[in-house]
């Protein structure tokens, strides 16, 4: 049946959007989040993005707090990423062949992150992990596969289980259709717990191709890895053989220049509070997304050379793609890279800074239970009052107080993400004004999760 817009409906022409949508694709949406089913109401249906702004088809325009889910680090139509695309486009869409952006977008990802030698381009962060975790099995000859609950690494069939973002919003706890002979191989295992990765391996000793995990975990809000636990896991996983992943598909770029890893060595090195500084510890892998790709679809995977080395059509581990290394795609994405600079890094920091210390107060000043959580210049809101250092914890806040509020920020424009498991995004474009914007919606907002 199709739903009709209500008379008293505030967004009419999302709202007809909406309807129209939902006749001919499933729930209305092409990604599940989308749909504001964990939130309530009518999803907005954008239009048209500027700076740190994005208007619906209504006519609303929203300080956006989500940014396309993080490739949008320089805000909406960032003029220089157009003018790449347009000047990419005037070439032509496509050919199938090799061309120079790809050399181009790879060169710069090789320069930007240590422990990246070779680097394969793919068209979105799914097929970046599940590309890694092939390799990875394909490389040491082994089955097993641990991952964390609550990590998120795309719609992968073996890396559904326990994984966060739109599984966790709609408190799946696998998908139907995976069978249970695809995730047989799959160990999930509780994040910022390193005594239960030990005993993995224990118990499979040999057995275990790779860990995978996210640098640092923003699929279920965003839960900062503890001091020692990202070097804790490559460490288990050297002692016995096996690869470490770093899924930087969401921090990739955006935490720092070099990504999560880059900023936890660079810390690391300056306190050696973890490994030696003459001997760091290196994923084998890592996978990237989003802002490699400037708002159109790319992703990667990359690491030790002799890894990557296994691929086709040097090696024996298959991967493929009609439209991987795409000249419109790369070439946005290499202007989004080179776009990133020191001082986009410094506002990036400053900026989620002083957006999460607002969020903090507000909910303070109105008695709301919360815990802001950060890492690096991504955070999240948790309506709870425990410190939150893995899934369970995640999944006992109050998803009703972030329903209300997130409505209370739509409705004074303000965009954030459509569920309490999401990270944050902000960007380059978000100034004093946007700022204002947030800041005024708040104490508003907070009153009605208060409720
Ligand atoms: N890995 C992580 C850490 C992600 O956050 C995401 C997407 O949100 C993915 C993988 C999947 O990327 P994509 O949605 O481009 O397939």
């Amino acid at each position: 049946a199709k739903a009709a817009a209500r008379s008293d409906e505030p967004v009419p022409a999302s709202a007809a959007l909406f309807a129209r949508a939902s006749a001919v694709t499933p729930g209305g949406v092409n990604s599940p989040v989308r749909a504001f089913r964990s939130v309530g109401g009518t999803p907005r249906f954008m239009r048209s993005g500027r700076g740190p702004h994005i208007t619906d088809a209504d006519g609303n325009t929203y300080v956006d707090l989500v940014g396309s889910w993080g490739p949008m680090i320089l805000g909406h139509a960032n003029p220089a990423v157009l003018e790449a695309v347009s000047a990419a486009a005037a070439r032509g869409l496509s050919f199938g062949t090799p061309g120079e952006g790809e050399v181009a977008l790879a060169e710069a990802i090789v320069d930007r992150v240590p422990g990246v030698d070779r680097v394969r381009l793919v068209s979105s962060g799914t097929e970046a992990t599940m590309s890694a975790i092939r390799l990875a099995r394909g490389f040491t000859g082994r089955p097993k596969i641990v991952k964390f609950a609550g990590c998120y690494h795309g719609h992968v069939d073996a890396l559904l289980a326990s994984a966060g973002s739109g599984v966790a919003t709609f408190a799946l706890p696998d998908s139907a259709g995976v069978t249970a002979s695809t995730t047989a191989e799959v160990i999930v295992l509780p994040y910022n717990d390193l005594d239960a990765v030990r005993a993995a391996f224990a118990e499979h000793p040999g057995q275990i191709a790779a860990i995978i995990t996210e640098s640092a975990a923003a699929n279920m809000g965003v839960v900062p890895p503890r001091p020692g636990f990202n070097a804790g896991l490559a460490r288990i996983a050297h002692d016995d053989g096996a690869l470490f992943i770093m899924d930087e598909v969401m921090t990739g770029f955006r935490v720092s220049r070099a990504g999560w890893y880059g900023h936890e060595r660079s810390v690391e090195t300056s306190v050696s509070a973890v490994g030696t500084a003459d001997q760091p510890w290196v994923p084998d892998l890592f996978t990237f997304g989003k802002v490699i790709g400037g708002g159109l679809p790319v992703g990667a995977f990359g690491g030790r050379a002799d890894v990557m080395a296994m691929l086709a059509p040097n090696g024996p581990v298959y991967q493929a793609g009609t439209l991987s290394g795409n000249p419109i795609a790369t070439a946005a994405g290499l202007a989004n890279l080179t776009g990133c600079t020191a001082d986009v890094y410094a506002h990036l920091d400053r900026t989620a800074g002083t957006v999460g210390d607002l969020v903090d107060r507000a909910l303070d000043e109105a008695g709301v239970p919360h815990r802001l959580q950060r890492a690096g210049n991504l955070f999240s809101v948790f309506f709870t009052d425990a410190e939150v250092p893995d899934y369970d914890a995640a999944r006992t806040q109050s998803t009703a107080a972030f329903a209300a509020f997130f409505h209370g920020m739509l409705e004074a424009g303000v965009y954030l993400p459509p569920s309490a498991f999401e990270a944050w995004f902000v960007s380059a474009a978000h100034d004093d004004a946007a700022l204002q914007t947030i800041a005024d919606a708040l104490p508003g907002a907070a009153r009605k999760a208060a409720q």
